[in-house]
């Protein structure tokens, strides 16, 4: 099985897909989480990526296109993957079904995640990570304990969940990402899924459809 997670930034996307990842033995795909790898370890990737991620644009489609194929070769993929930030616009889209057709896979089910835009700036302005092990916080729906995290690490803000990158991710989600509800809406693997709610309960909804698939 295969899923990929549509939504704009602050969705919940990212945390839906890691619960998918424990429950179904799917790997997760997180473009944004490669993307901000290749930026740590400055590589040539990462250096180019960074201008664009502060900005709050897409990077070049052939940039995330190399990371994102590179990932998809590993041995691992194989279990089925869960995409998550990939595709963001129709020509990645396009692009995504000519790498499945060539490896013979198909996406099963796309979550569409649904929020109103004032309720997403607000868990992005309040959204924190664990610099060392990834882990996500919200200072308003699941504050830390103190300034590290469980496992020691420290926690930070991601350098893009600031008023002005968050403006333009979201102006960015409505040009460019959007589109693509219609697009997997006509190859009828479309769910709709109402994201203003606590994420156990957005994960019921998550497990019925994918109980309703068959799987
Ligand atoms: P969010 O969904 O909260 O914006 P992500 O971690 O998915 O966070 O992405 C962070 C940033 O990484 C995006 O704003 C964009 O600059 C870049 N990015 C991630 N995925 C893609 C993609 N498929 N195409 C182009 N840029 C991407």
């Amino acid at each position: 099985m295969n899923i990929l997670m549509l939504g704009a930034p602050g969705s919940g996307k990212g945390s839906q897909a890691e619960l998918i990842e424990n429950d179904y033995g799917l790997l997760q795909i997180s473009t944004g989480e490669l993307l901000r790898k290749a930026v740590s370890e400055k590589s040539a990737e990462g250096i180019r990526a960074d201008v664009y991620i502060s900005k709050g644009e897409l990077v070049p489609d052939e940039l995330v296109l190399k990371l994102l194929t590179e990932r998809l070769n590993d041995p691992d993929c194989n279990k089925g993957v869960i995409l998550d930030g990939f595709p963001r616009n129709v020509f990645q889209a396009e692009l995504l079904d000519g790498i499945l057709e060539k490896y013979r896979k198909k996406i099963d089910i796309v979550f569409n995640i649904e929020s109103p835009f004032e309720i997403l700036k607000e868990r992005l302005l309040a959204r924190r990570m664990c610099a060392k092990c990834g882990k996500g916080y919200n200072m308003i729906s699941n504050p830390p304990k103190s300034v590290y995290c469980e496992c020691g690490g420290e926690i930070i803000r991601r350098s893009d969940d600031n008023e002005a990158t968050i403006k333009n991710r979201l102006d960015v989600y409505l040009i460019s990402t959007k589109p693509l509800i219609n697009y997997y809406e006509k190859k009828e693997v479309l769910v709709n899924i109402d994201g203003n709610r606590k994420i156990p309960e957005i994960y019921q909804d998550v497990k019925v459809t994918i109980k309703k698939k068959g799987y």
